[in-house]
């Protein structure tokens, strides 16, 4: 398990991604731990009720931050309240961090060589079935517009492709991915870990 890390790595502040983010306070090596992703530990239909209520929220505020991360097959955590600067790690498309699961904690690990002053991101690979949703600004290269796990971004390309092609034959369909209207089994979005780790 990785140790409470003092002098700590990070530092909250104001980001040009989204609202607040979490940056290096000072040079970060790859693979180091730098900060654990707390919160309430709920079962997964407690999970999907609460995803099912953001998306509510989001419709009549259009603010839609997921904090609920997937701890394993029966449990979640939900980051939203509480003590847990973590949650303000934006998602890059280009992440310099990833997500593990380690003992069933999750921690925030680097993926290379970070420079003090550069914004932590992660990946929080939302499926595919949520795309719309979560329309991404992370500003990289690589960005494919939306937050969606990478294994699935050939699904989303796929995806855009269909509609851009309706659109040319004018018949855009603007609920492509199903009645928005309606939640009943449809995926709530869920940030994920992307590899597992062994310590
Ligand atoms: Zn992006």
């Amino acid at each position: 398990m990785p140790q409470a890390l003092t002098p700590r790595y990070w530092t909250v502040r104001s980001s040009s991604i989204h609202n607040r983010g979490i940056f290096a306070s000072r040079d970060i090596p790859n693979d180091t731990p730098i900060i654990e992703y707390v919160g309430e530990k709920i079962t997964k239909a407690e999970s999907t009720r609460r995803g099912n209520a953001l998306v509510e929220k989001a419709k009549k505020t259009g603010c839609a931050a997921v904090y609920v991360f997937t701890l394993n097959q029966r449990y979640d955590i939900d980051g939203a309240k509480g003590r847990n600067p973590a949650r303000y790690i934006n998602h890059s498309c280009d992440p310099n961090c990833d997500a593990y699961i380690i003992r069933g904690r999750i921690w925030i690990y680097s993926l290379r060589d970070i420079k003090a002053g550069e914004e932590l991101t992660y990946n929080y690979s939302f499926d595919v079935d949520t795309w719309d949703e979560h329309p991404c600004r992370c500003g990289s290269k690589r960005c494919v517009g939306y937050i969606v796990e990478e294994k699935q971004w050939p699904k989303l390309l796929r995806k855009l492709q269909k509609l851009e092609k309706d659109a040319k034959k004018g018949k855009l369909k603007l609920n492509d991915h199903g009645d928005v209207s309606s939640t009943k089994g449809r995926k709530v979005a869920v940030k994920k870990k992307v590899a597992s780790k062994k310590r």
